[in-house]
C-alpha cells in the first residue's frame, strides 16, 4: 500500500443548521468517505448520508451521493467492496451499509450497544439485512497493516483507522476531530511540554500520543476536505 493509493469518496454535502453550528450561521458540510487496497481487499470507510424521516431530512437538507456513483468515481464498484468500518454508527456516517449484505463491519462494541438503544441514528441502517458486524473491543488490526483505534469524544464508540503504507502512515480520523485544525491543535498539545511550554497547557485528547505513534504523513477526516500534514 502507498499513501497516494487512499483514496478520498465524496458522498455529498448537508448543511449544518446555525442552531448546531458554533458559529452561529449555518454551514455547508461535506460527507467523505474513503477507500484503500489493503491485502484482504478493498477497505471502505463510511458508506454516507442515510434517509432517515422528513424532519431529520428538513434539518439537514442533505445532496446526497449514492455510494456506488462514489465509488465509481473512484474506479471502483460495490462489489469491489471487501471490508466495510463505520467511524461510528450516526446518520451521515452508515447511509450506503445495506449495500454491502454479507461484507465483514467493523464497528466498536459500544457504539452498535450505543445505536441499538435507540434514539442515536436510523435503526434500519444499523440492522439490515445482511450486516455482519466484526465487533472490537478496543485496537485491533483488521487487515496486514491496518489498524483501527478507539478515538472516543464525539461519540463514546468512535473509531478511526490508520493505514500503515510503504511510504508512511495515513490517519482516517473519520470525526475524532472535526477538522484538521482542530487535530493540529491537538497535536500540538501532545508536544507542549516537550517544546518547553510551561503549564498551564492543554489537555491533549487521551488517543492522541497513540495515534502520533504510528507517524502519520497525512491525516484525513470525514467532515473537512483539509489535510493535516507533519
Ligand atoms: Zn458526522
Amino acid at each position: 500500500m502507498l499513501i497516494d493509493d487512499v483514496r478520498r469518496v465524496d458522498l455529498g454535502t448537508f448543511v449544518r443548521p446555525a442552531e448546531e453550528a458554533d458559529t452561529g450561521l449555518p454551514r455547508v458540510e461535506a460527507v467523505y468517505g474513503y477507500v484503500v487496497r489493503t491485502p484482504s481487499g478493498v477497505l471502505l470507510l463510511d458508506t454516507g448520508f442515510g434517509i432517515a424521516d422528513e424532519e431529520t431530512e428538513a434539518w439537514y437538507r442533505p445532496v446526497r451521493v449514492p455510494v456506488d456513483d462514489a465509488l465509481g468515481a473512484a474506479g471502483l464498484a460495490a462489489d469491489d467492496v471487501a471490508l466495510v468500518v463505520n467511524c461510528h454508527l450516526h446518520l451521515d456516517h452508515v447511509g450506503g451499509n445495506p449495500r454491502f449484505p454479507g461484507r465483514p463491519l467493523f464497528c466498536q462494541r459500544r457504539e452498535l450497544d450505543t445505536a441499538r438503544a435507540g434514539d442515536y441514528t436510523v435503526p434500519e441502517l444499523v440492522d439490515f439485512a445482511g450486516a455482519s458486524y466484526q465487533l472490537l473491543d478496543g485496537e485491533a488490526e483488521i487487515a496486514p497493516g491496518v489498524h483501527v483505534v478507539p478515538t472516543p469524544g464525539h461519540v463514546d464508540g468512535h473509531q478511526s483507522v490508520v493505514v500503515v503504507c510503504d511510504d508512511g502512515s495515513v490517519v482516517l480520523a473519520g470525526q475524532a476531530h472535526d477538522t484538521a485544525s482542530q487535530w493540529s491543535a491537538d497535536a500540538l498539545a501532545v508536544r507542549a511540554a516537550g517544546l518547553g511550554h510551561q503549564a498551564p497547557l492543554p489537555e491533549p485528547s487521551p488517543w492522541m500520543a497513540r495515534l502520533l505513534e504510528f507517524d502519520p504523513r497525512r491525516v484525513v477526516f470525514a467532515h473537512d476536505a483539509a489535510v493535516w500534514v507533519p
